[in-house]
């Protein structure tokens, strides 16, 4: 029995973690289940589901995955349990109709492996056989007796596992064993199917070694196996002592299956921290790129010092920089960007061409980021347009940054890392930049024509 049983004990559940840009440590309560006896407390946590959500942290404000549930209990003031939190258990749609399938396939998936099945676990029993029979239960040892021929009752558990010990014989003990297990590895096991399965349940009925045994080496579908992982871990949770249960249910979070996947949380972590990386020397970016448009804008270039000329280099080159630093943290697959739209093509019906004098841009190159184009040279524009969109930045990316006059960044439909590469292509290379919603090239030229002047 418990030794706490009597006690009160009030559980928190809080989620807790790293700042994943700050590295503060932040915790924020989800769940107060109140001053509970130790029996309350699990009928409520049979009961309660914690969602894992986003944390922010109180130092910077950032909003990141949490990496544990802590279970405190207040009274006591101690940590009862520290749970990591498994993100590959959010089981995705795919995944669960694979399960779906393996469990009505269990009786075929049985049959093809149940002979193998049966040798290894008579095996096992005959090399444990008195443990194994001291798990056996009166009805069951009647029909094991009954399937050698032999009539018999039994006033208890105790007496017909005294008797089986005793009158079968070991050329007999194979055959009795099938017979007298058929109810739990066919009518529980088979028929359940692992997602029905009751481990502890199992445990109290049919004892502890053989649940063990079954819920280990029965057939099942591979898309199952995970599951059956998770059993394992609850079965070996069991076995801790006084404070068993309480970890057993919070240890449905803990099994086997999650030190696979503390290789995913690592990488899960990674890229967020490399998102905050990126977006503080983007952040940077932005700073050294808005001083060189300063710099660029305050005097004509005719009259630029010394000075100006040797930061305008200094602030370039730091801007290389950062992009190699950038691309160099970037993962490899582009950003989520939604496909590029095609650009709409000047008509003579639709007369923008016209409105504003676009003679400005008369045999200059016009590259416009973030569309593409379904027919080229159309539209009788007086400049070339070309257009990429500026999804992968291969060397067609930036061989058409290099050939424009004008680069022209489509903001709607162009990822954060392809605008910041244009940008510092543009703050390089001394080439105009135009950030434009339009994906009408009339429009755009306009844009560009007017506020170019
Ligand atoms: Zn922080």
């Amino acid at each position: 029995m418990n030794k706490f049983i009597d006690d009160l004990i009030h559980l928190k559940v809080y989620l807790v973690g790293r700042c994943t840009k700050c590295n503060h440590y932040n915790e924020s309560m989800v769940h107060d289940y109140g001053r509970l006896t130790h029996l309350q407390l699990e009928d409520e946590m049979d009961r309660t589901n914690h969602s894992i959500r986003p944390i922010s942290c109180n130092k910077c404000g950032t909003e990141y995955k949490p990496q544990q549930f802590l279970y405190r209990d207040v009274v006591r003031n101690s940590e009862v349990a520290k749970v990591n939190i498994d993100y590959s258990n959010i089981i995705d749609a795919e995944k669960s109709a694979a399960m779906q399938e393996g469990h009505d396939d269990r009786f075929k998936i049985y049959q093809s492996r149940e002979q193998e099945f049966w040798a290894a676990y008579t095996e096992y029993a005959l090399e444990n056989w008195k443990s194994a029979v001291g798990e056996l239960m009166r009805q069951e040892i009647e029909v094991g007796f009954s399937a050698l021929g032999k009539k018999t009752t039994f006033k208890s558990d105790l007496h017909a596992r005294r008797e089986a010990l005793q009158k079968i014989d070991a050329s007999d003990r194979r055959s009795f064993w099938i017979a007298a297990n058929q109810e739990f590895i066919v009518g529980e096991l088979l028929d359940l199917g692992v997602l029905g399965w009751v481990p502890i349940e199992f445990a109290k009925r049919y004892g502890a070694a053989r649940t063990r045994f079954g819920i280990m080496y029965f057939p099942v579908a591979e898309a199952l196996e995970d599951l059956r992982t998770k059993y394992i871990g609850l079965l070996f949770k069991r076995e801790r002592g006084d404070n068993a249960f309480l970890l057993r249910r919070i240890g449905q979070l803990t099994d086997a299956a999650q030190k696979q996947t503390m290789q995913l949380n690592k990488l899960l972590r990674q890229a967020d921290e490399q998102k905050h990386t990126i977006a503080g020397l983007q952040d940077k970016l932005g700073v050294a790129n808005a001083k060189l448009e300063q710099e660029a804008s305050h005097q004509p270039i005719t009259e630029r010092s010394k000075d100006d000329i040797r930061r305008i280099r200094e602030l370039k080159s730091f801007i290389g920089e950062l992009i190699a630093e950038i691309r160099h943290l970037r993962p490899e697959e582009a950003d989520e960007v939604p496909e590029t739209p095609e650009l709409v093509e000047a008509n003579a019906e639709l007369p923008e061409i016209s409105e504003s004098d676009v003679s400005v841009l008369t045999g200059k190159t016009v590259a416009i980021i973030g569309g593409h184009r379904n027919r080229k040279g159309s539209g009788g524009y007086p400049c070339d347009i070309i257009a990429h969109d500026g999804r992968k930045h291969a060397p067609d990316f930036y061989s058409t940054l290099q050939r424009a006059d004008v680069i022209v960044v489509l903001t709607r439909f162009i990822s954060h890392a392809s605008m910041w590469e244009a940008k510092a292509f543009a703050a390089q290379n001394d080439k105009p930049i135009w950030f434009i919603q339009e994906i009408n090239i009339g429009s755009i030229l306009n844009i560009v024509a007017q506020e170019g002047r």
